[in-house]
């Protein structure tokens, strides 16, 4: 995705080695056009797997997560990072590190929303070490449901969440795959696509 690497390129601050800040379009401040894109470029890659529920995490998967949702036109759960006290019905849950609040969370989905009959999509802002997308995951198959793949915008390939992913199977699919940090630079893993 062109638009997403020359945002990330222009806007992007490399806080240190393992940390990209991205606060002016997806992680504060949102971009609604580039929102709108990226939620194309994944329908684009999961149209035919017969999605029927995207599953996401507060509160930076949700906006990637709903246009992708709109495209393709299904529902988007997100996962709550703090009880609700409306939320009483059978929990599902899982214990989440944060990488970068370096805390563990323990994240739920109302188990009302997804059924046996569910092919579902999880959608993420970042991967890192995988730690949420595991936990998603870990939520999707409680439910019973199936999972079509996992829908990252911007994978940092130098950690391991790819392969933790890939190791239980799971098709991954970045918008944007970042090899190195160093030098207060993003390196690209592929070439930036046109
Ligand atoms: P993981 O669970 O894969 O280790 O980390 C993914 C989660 O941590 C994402 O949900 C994202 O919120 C956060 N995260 C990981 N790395 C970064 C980063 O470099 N920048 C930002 N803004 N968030 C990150």
């Amino acid at each position: 995705m062109k638009r997403l690497h020359e945002k990330m390129e222009q806007e992007g601050r490399v806080l240190s080695e393992h940390v990209l800040k991205v606060d002016s379009f997806l992680n504060h401040q949102i971009d609604p056009q580039l929102m709108k894109e990226i939620g194309e470029a994944f329908a684009d890659r999961f149209g035919d797997a017969g999605i029927t529920k995207i599953v996401t995490l507060e509160s930076s998967g949700i906006a990637p997560s709903v246009m992708t949702g709109l495209v393709l036109g299904v529902p988007v759960i997100f996962a709550r990072k703090r009880q609700s006290l409306t939320m009483t019905d059978d929990l599902l849950t899982a214990d989440v590190y944060s990488f970068t609040k370096e805390t563990t969370n323990r994240i739920a989905v109302s188990g009302s929303f997804l059924t046996e009959d569910d092919t579902v999509l999880i959608i993420d802002d970042f991967l890192a070490n995988g730690q949420a997308a595991l936990g998603l995951l870990d939520i999707v198959t409680q439910a019973g449901s199936s999972v079509a793949g996992i829908g990252i915008v911007i994978e940092k390939s130098f950690q391991n969440g790819r392969a933790l992913l890939e190791k239980e199977g799971i098709r991954v699919e970045s918008l944007a795959r970042i090899d190195s940090l160093q030098n207060g630079q993003i390196q690209f893993k592929a070439e930036v696509p046109q």
